[in-house]
């Protein structure tokens, strides 16, 4: 049967009588306003359904499997993957309005949000109370909490802090059918029965409706120092990541950046770069003010062995931001490149990043197509960028020969098709490659458990079911 016709009537009727005519949304500038996320693609939902509260969640849920809809949860809708977008039509049910941080508690280091919340907006709480919460996407002034935990994303600080699975304590979450479960708790250790909050974190929308999550927070380290280190080639400076990963002392950033990255900043940015660079270092200490500027200068000169172009002294303040600024812009600037960016966000084991770095060359070499990289090579994550021309039919046939030959390089290194941006519907046609045929049977099982109709977030993550009228 045809969603449209599913919500028209009295299914419609019921929506409204549970949220109101306010937050059942069915105007097609509506449906518009919430058809996009960051891959660029859109898909026009049936209608949106704004929650305000855990209960509404689960009348939404509830309605939606009494008459077969499929429902997409949606926080901000930054994400790369395609994850909230309505693939199958139905309601998109949005959690922005979830916004509440519910409580804060110094002395056991957790903090109770609604996953409305805006990460930026969590972290300016938690100064108050010189506390913090890790995980640090790029896109932290707009993504929701509900969005990191469903992502497990993660930022720059996950070579010191790990990513969002290593900061979620306990969940609360809606089942399709409507009822609620509780995962984990408030403390820091406990091994009662298996791991659900483990489970829901990263399962990118399709198992639960996460509504309330009990978060570990960290210290917020009060002092943070920032050096730029450039090399004249990408082998000194992946071998040199190594090198810094293998002493006692753990950066809290060590971002890459390849040399046409640096062309671009020298061209877009004021940033001060060395003409014969081909490759950046950013180079994060953080933590107690005192003695930390001498741990970012012993960090430098370690690296020197590696005869590096330039160190720039160890910075804070205004001048750090503005060379984290720099390197947000990347991802922007490229598109001034070429019309179509495809970007992948790989990650190896980081002593493999060398062969990485070495296989990229070759395949951008051979196909012709220019592939820029950047990224988390702290983590051995690194995102992969293909420009190219859509009207460009040759090159564009060349691409999927390209991602396969990637996806293959990154396999046989031991690493993983996405360090953070997930499966969604981007590289669902992948994941097999990377899951062996048991891994890959059990979590379809999983899925059927939570979710035995597939009306939620359908045609994510893994091959499309078919919904049974
Ligand atoms: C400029 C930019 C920079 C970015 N930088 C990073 C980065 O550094 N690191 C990184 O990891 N990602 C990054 N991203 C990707 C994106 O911001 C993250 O994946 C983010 O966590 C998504 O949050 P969101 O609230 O926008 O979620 P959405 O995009 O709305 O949803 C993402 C997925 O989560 C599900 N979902 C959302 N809320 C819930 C909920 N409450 N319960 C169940 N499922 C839910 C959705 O169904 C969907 O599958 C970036 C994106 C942009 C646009």
């Amino acid at each position: 049967m045809n969603p449209v016709s599913k919500l028209s009537g009295s299914v419609a009727k019921e929506m409204i009588d549970l949220l109101g005519a306010e937050c059942f949304l069915t105007s097609l500038a509506d449906r518009e306003a919430y058809s996009w996320d960051n891959t660029g693609y859109r898909m026009l939902p049936d209608a949106v359904a704004l929650a305000n509260n855990q209960d509404q969640v689960c009348g939404v849920l509830r309605l939606c499997t009494e008459h077969h809809i499929p429902v997409t949860p949606r926080g901000a809708g930054t994400g790369n993957v395609g994850g909230s977008l309505p693939v199958q039509g139905g309601i998109v049910l949005s959690l922005q309005r979830l916004n509440r941080i519910l409580e804060v508690s110094v002395p056991d280091r957790y903090v109770v949000v609604e996953t409305g919340v805006v990460n930026a907006d969590l972290q300016s709480k938690l100064k108050e109370y010189a506390l913090f919460w890790p995980p640090d996407p790029s896109s932290s002034r707009a993504c929701s909490i509900g969005g990191n935990i469903a992502m497990c994303s993660a930022g720059p600080g996950a070579v010191r802090w790990g990513v969002t699975r290593d900061w979620v304590l306990g969940l609360d979450a809606v089942l399709m059918d409507g009822s609620t479960l509780r995962t984990g708790g408030r403390t820091t250790k406990g091994v009662v029965g298996l791991d659900l909050t483990r489970l829901l974190t990263g399962s990118e929308g399709t198992l639960a409706v996460i509504t309330r999550a009990v978060l570990k927070v960290a210290s917020l380290p009060e002092q943070r120092y920032l050096s730029r280190v450039s090399f004249s080639s990408v082998e000194q400076a992946t071998a040199a990541v190594v090198q810094l990963l293998s002493s006692p002392v753990l950066p809290s950033a060590i971002e890459f950046l390849d040399g046409t990255a640096l062309d671009l900043l020298r061209r877009e940015t004021s940033l001060d770069i060395p003409g014969e660079a081909r490759a950046m270092l950013l180079l994060e200490v953080a933590g107690g003010a005192h003695g930390l500027k001498e741990l970012a200068n012993d960090m430098i000169e370690k690296i020197k062995r590696f005869n590096p172009l330039s160190c720039s002294p160890p910075v804070d303040g205004p001048e750090a931001v503005m060379v984290w600024e720099a390197r947000s812009a990347l991802a922007p600037i490229l598109k001034k490149l070429a019309p179509k960016r495809i970007n992948e966000d790989v990650v190896v084991p980081v002593s493999r990043l060398p062969s990485l770095m070495d296989g990229l060359q070759g395949i951008s070499k051979e196909s012709g197509i220019p592939i820029i990289n950047f990224g988390h090579a702290g983590n051995g994550n690194i995102h992969v960028n293909l420009l190219v021309d859509p009207k460009d039919q040759p090159t564009m046939s060349r691409v999927p020969g390209v991602l396969d030959r990637l996806f293959r390089l990154v396999l046989d290194l031991d690493g993983s098709l996405s360090g953070e941006h997930g499966v969604g519907t981007q590289k669902r046609d992948y994941i097999a490659w990377e899951l062996d045929a048991n891994c890959l049977n059990l979590q379809r099982e999983i899925k059927n458990i939570f979710d035995p109709l597939g009306l939620l977030n359908p045609g994510k993550v893994w091959p499309a079911r078919t919904i049974t009228a």
